[in-house]
């Protein structure tokens, strides 16, 4: 990939082109400062050797341009890539390490104490570098000659990256170049990335969303990608700067569903540094503010359905907005209300959702163009990304091909050269999730929706597909109904074992602190729900809005925050935890 990258840079005469942006050291370096930078990075890997044979190198860097050497280094030196998460605790690092036999760590300063004691732990070497040891730039010689190491084949092993752990322990997926090569093609065409974009980058660097769609897609467009760690306020204020010509534009911008509610206080006006405290206090004990904060995430819902904003808030969030071609949501549903919400505040702008998991990159998306981009749906088909739907019934070897029918619900399979390789280290579970003839089981259930047969996702078929009284029932769909009630702030729908029923449509919900329509915009709401929502309340308003039978009959209401992981998703199977025994 990264050899691909340099002969197609070349070609286009991109070399003193900005590549990367780091907004953490303010550094700006070229495509000819990266090449050169991977080029010096990878001597000091191979340490005299030719190629380092598909060994694992697990790297932890925060987001910038040391990562992109880092990752493109071990790359060109043969070995695998296996990049870690700034925000997960010792023992998740200490796991990603031993599982993926990595036999060396580098890693920032910033984490060097705990690398140390992690690689101590797993009996690796760890290599902290430096910034000035990694940042040397093109016009600093002696230049290493580039050579590809000498097997280095497009069908080898490029990336371990694990999955997000949200069904079970996380899983290495291991991807080869040619598979990254052809993620990162399909979403440059279909995205239609230019060497013009810039995209403002905040995601986390272990998982596809932050490594393919938002790395290695600009750069082989040859754009800049601008790197930092989420931070609502900072996002905000640059993309402010972007629309009044004080720093560059942003052209793309992509997030998980949960960061765009993050926008929340700015939009409708920064609260204080006292009440952002104590709101985030409130829900979230201070020492795991501190360790890991990328992991708070507030709610899926932007703004109460009913608020409108100020003019000169208006204004001022649709001028910031109005500099992008192109934002992105997906790793997790996005919410109607959210969709709806964000189209408001940013005067008119309709997020594309697609989808897409660790083991297959992306495979379905919403159209380009806005008004291929259908509500409550994931799109199509990516190009060269073959996806069908596979029903099943309760009986074995039953199923049966449903993807040329409209609203029969099947299981995602997907076929292609972005698929990956295996499980690290599991050919069992690698050889469970393919079917005889090829495909990937994703185990999610998709369903297609007239007229033009654009799919949406039902959910997980362990978690999200509910088996009531008969019916089968989509968590996913529930969740979006329900996030429409002005008090629900956010909501997880779980199915709980019942001896009657086979399964029950249970909640769990976090309410709405204060009603924001009649809040001052400049503050957080503060007073309390006048009346509390209790489950016959929340039954009632949803008679008249949904089918019966989808109405929970069992709820719990939790203070704060429902627990999502760094990519906005929820634990499920830790969540049914809350209705006690029989659950599921
Ligand atoms: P694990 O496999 O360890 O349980 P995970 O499946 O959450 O974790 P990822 O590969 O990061 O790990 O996430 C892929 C999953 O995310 C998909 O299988 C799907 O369930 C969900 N997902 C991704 N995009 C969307 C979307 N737009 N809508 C609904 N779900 C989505
Ligand atoms: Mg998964």
């Amino acid at each position: 990939l990264l050899f691909n990258l340099a002969s197609h840079h070349a070609k286009v005469q991109l070399n003193s082109k900005p590549a990367v942006v780091d907004r953490r050291t303010g550094n700006q370096h070229s495509y000819q400062d990266l090449v050169a930078d991977v080029a010096r990075l990878r001597l000091t890997l191979l340490d005299g050797k030719d190629d380092l044979n598909e060994a694992r190198i697990a790297f932890l860097f925060p987001n910038g341009y040391s990562y992109v050497v880092a990752q493109w280094a071990v790359w060109a030196a043969g070995g695998i890539a296996v990049p870690l998460c700034t925000s997960h605790p010792p023992p998740e690092l200490l796991y990603t390490l031993t599982d993926s036999q990595s036999s060396r760590v580098l890693a920032h300063p910033d984490y060097e104490s705990i690398i140390r004691d992690v690689s101590s732990a797993a009996k690796i070497p760890s290599l902290t570098l430096p910034d000035s040891t990694i940042v040397l730039g093109a016009s600093n010689p002696p230049l290493p000659p580039i050579h590809p190491p000498v097997a280095l084949s497009s069908h080898r092993r490029a990336l371990i990256i694990y999955t997000s752990g949200t069904t079970g322990s996380p899983k290495g997926v291991v991807t080869t170049h040619a598979a990254i090569a052809a993620q990162t093609e399909t979403l440059v065409r279909a995205w239609q990335w230019t060497e013009t974009d810039r995209i403002l980058h905040v995601l986390p660097l272990h998982h596809v969303h932050g490594v393919v769609n938002a790395l290695q897609c600009p750069l082989w467009a040859g754009a800049t990608v601008e790197m930092t760690h989420f931070d609502a306020g900072e996002v905000w204020e640059r993309w402010i700067r972007g629309s009044k010509g004080e720093e560059e534009k942003i052209s793309v911008f992509m997030a998980v569903p949960t960061i765009y509610c993050e926008f929340r206080k700015c939009i409708f006006g920064r609260m204080g540094m006292a009440n952002a405290i104590r709101s985030i206090a409130r829900v979230l004990p201070l020492s795991c503010i501190l360790q890991s904060p990328n992991t708070f995430f507030p709610s899926a819902k932007l703004i109460h359905h009913h608020s409108s904003l100020p003019p000169d808030r208006q204004r001022l969030a649709t001028a910031a907005c109005a500099q992008h071609r192109l934002t992105v949501s997906g790793s997790a549903a996005l919410p109607t209300p959210l969709r709806r919400a964000w189209q408001n505040v940013s005067g008119g702008q309709v997020l594309l959702e697609r989808y897409g998991m660790t083991e297959i990159g992306m495979a379905l998306s919403g159209g380009y163009e806005v008004e291929e981009r259908i509500e409550g749906t994931v799109g199509l088909p990516l190009p060269g990304v073959q996806v069908r739907l596979m029903a099943e019934d309760d009986a074995p070897d039953t199923a049966r091909d449903v993807t040329e029918e409209m609203e029969v619900p099947g299981e995602i399979q997907v076929k292609g050269p972005s698929v990956f390789k295996e499980y690290w280290n599991r050919p069992e579970a690698t050889r469970k999730e393919f079917t005889e003839d090829g495909w990937f089981k994703t185990g999610d259930i998709g369903v297609r929706k007239p007229p033009e047969g654009h799919f949406a996702i039902m959910g997980r078929k362990s978690v999200d597909i509910i088996k009531s009284g008969g019916y089968k029932l989509s968590a996913l769909e529930i969740e979006r109904e329900m996030l429409a009630h002005p008090d629900v702030r956010d909501v997880a729908v779980v199915a709980v074992d019942d001896p009657e029923w086979g399964q029950r449509v249970a909640a769990v919900l976090v309410v709405e602190e204060g009603k924001p329509d009649r809040i001052p915009h400049s503050h957080v709401p503060e007073n309390r729900l006048s009346q509390p929502l209790d489950l016959p309340t929340l039954r009632d308003y949803f008679k008249p809005r949904m089918a019966h039978y989808k109405i929970p009959t069992m709820m719990k209401i939790v203070d704060g925050q429902l627990p999502r992981n760094v990519m906005g998703k929820v634990n499920k199977k830790e969540l049914v935890k809350l209705f006690g025994e029989g659950s599921k």
